[in-house]
């Protein structure tokens, strides 16, 4: 997609921190950090939303996801947890609309991140 800006990152268009990638899926920094470390992953392929994933894609997305978890949270000790989300439609709160899940570090202490 010629202007979609999660495309532009992917394309390297744009710059991102990376934290995985691979030929399905590509893993950045969230420009707007809910915690530190707070990620979204997005497929290769453009896809709105999780309406348009078929089988395969959904498989390719699903198992990528721990990997991407254990890398994050190896990156840091503090961290003791994640949310892992997706808004899904722009009723569900989606801005971007390459679908993307987020990966939100959680800390022990509201100041590890102070
Ligand atoms: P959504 O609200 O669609 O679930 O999440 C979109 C996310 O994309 C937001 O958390 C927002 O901060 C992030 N975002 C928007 N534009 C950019 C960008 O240009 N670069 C990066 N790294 N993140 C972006
Ligand atoms: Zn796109």
């Amino acid at each position: 997609m010629e202007d979609c800006i999660f495309c532009k990152i992917i394309r390297n268009e744009i710059p991102s921190t990376t934290v995985y990638e691979d030929d399905y899926v590509k893993a950045f920094l969230d420009i707007s950090q809910v915690t530190p470390g707070h990620t979204l992953m997005v497929p290769k392929v453009h896809v709105a939303d999780i309406f348009e994933y078929d089988e395969k894609l959904a498989a390719e997305i699903f198992a990528r996801i721990p990997i991407i978890a254990k890398a994050i949270k190896a990156s840091d000790p503090k961290i003791a947890g994640m949310n892992i989300i997706n808004n899904n439609g722009a009723l569900a709160y989606q801005s971007v609309f390459h679908s993307h899940i987020h990966f939100i570090p959680r800390y022990t202490k509201d100041d590890d991140f102070a």
